[in-house]
């Protein structure tokens, strides 16, 4: 039998990766997560609804001997890699600790799989590599120069070149996927047994679950960070991609890597941005709920504006995304949040 390795399987983009795969193949899968941000609930979850296809590991990836031990055992086909630390600004004070958590922990992981002859890698990148690009432009492809602006976005892209520099040494394939903003929540959840599955988050830190924890009363008001970059309104520009569709990008890139047998980089977005004023307006509106907004100063690392040329992989891979769509996300992400909220005052 062989394995699907996935690190970092109890987070948002983890699990509803996972929900996918279960769904649309017959493999078990390993889970290597330590649930410092991810959440046990995301993994019941899973296994309530997938019986014995999930095998847990509570290990940090930094257990050399622990995670050695999983190479050893099991027959690993294909590693998805999701482990990491995600905060921009929180980055910029603690960049060590980034370059540790990403790139140091990803170079062990690749280094394993070179040892253990694993032959295809998924590797869970983002739009933050690319920095500000400098000129006038619509959105960003995958020849862009990388020029990232905060230590979140170089420890991602010092990975992506650790991964291409080794693969073609050790002879295995790897797909990059550099995600654009992702939102939303599962959208087969069955809210009237609790089986739902969404973002959870111990500190809220992104747009869209901040306007939504002000809408459901777990926040009485939010901030604006910066109304003075050159967009439209001011505000930072941003391309919102349902997570049903980021995991299907997953799949379609494991698909790709069985077909292909080669390597690949893909941005994951829908080519389409909205500013922070145009998020926090349409989550006014598809929740009818008003709350308090403040100006604050600019967060430290924020590029202006990040729209996907999703061009790429839509024509390289089978993926066709199904969400594109501001208040689907919106609503969704509503939805879980309710849910949440009915769950934690029971
Ligand atoms: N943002 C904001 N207020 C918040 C959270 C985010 O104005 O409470 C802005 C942030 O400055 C950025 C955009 O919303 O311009 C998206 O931020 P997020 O943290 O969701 O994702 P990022 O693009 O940083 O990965």
């Amino acid at each position: 039998m062989s394995f699907i390795l996935v690190t970092g399987g109890c987070g948002y983009i983890g699990s509803h990766t996972l929900l996918e795969f279960l769904k649309n193949t017959n493999h078990h899968f390993l889970v290597i997560d330590n649930l410092s941000t991810g959440f046990i609930q995301n993994l019941e979850y899973l296994q309530n609804r997938f019986k014995n296809r999930i095998t847990f590991f509570n290990y940090s990836l930094n257990n050399k001997e622990k995670l050695e031990q999983i190479f050893h055992t099991y027959n690993i086909e294909c590693v998805l890699h999701f482990a990491a630390s995600l905060s921009v600004e929180e980055s910029t004070k603690i960049p060590l600790e980034y370059y540790k958590n990403n790139t140091i922990n990803t170079t062990f992981l690749i280094e394993l799989c070179t040892k253990y002859n694993i032959k295809n890698f998924i590797f869970s990148s983002t739009a933050a590599v690319y920095g500000q690009p400098e000129g006038e432009f619509e959105s960003i492809d995958e020849n862009f120069s990388l020029n990232p602006i905060n230590p979140y976005g170089t420890s991602k892209m010092m990975s992506e070149f650790i991964l291409k520099d080794s693969s073609k040494i050790y002879n295995f394939n790897y797909v990059i996927l550099r995600y654009f903003n992702v939102a939303g929540a599962n959208m087969d959840n069955d809210f009237l047994h609790s089986r739902a599955l969404g973002q959870r988050s111990k500190n809220a830190i992104h747009l869209i679950k901040i306007a939504l924890e002000c809408a459901v009363g777990k926040r009485e008001k939010m901030g604006i960070y910066g109304i003075n970059y050159n967009t439209k309104d001011g505000t930072c520009i941003r391309d919102y991609i349902h997570i049903n569709d980021l995991a299907s990008a997953h799949l379609s890139a494991y698909q790709y890597l069985l077909q292909n047998k080669q390597s690949n980089i893909f941005n994951v977005g829908y080519s389409k941005g909205y500013s922070v004023k145009e998020v926090i307006d349409k989550v006014k509106e598809v929740t009818k709920q008003d709350f308090l907004v403040e100006i604050l100063g600019n967060r430290a690392g924020d590029p202006a504006k990040l729209i996907a040329d999703n061009r790429k992989i839509l024509q390289y891979t089978n993926w066709q995304p199904k969400y594109n769509h501001l208040e689907k996300i919106i609503q969704s992400a509503y939805d879980f949040e309710c849910y949440l909220r009915d769950v934690e005052n029971e």
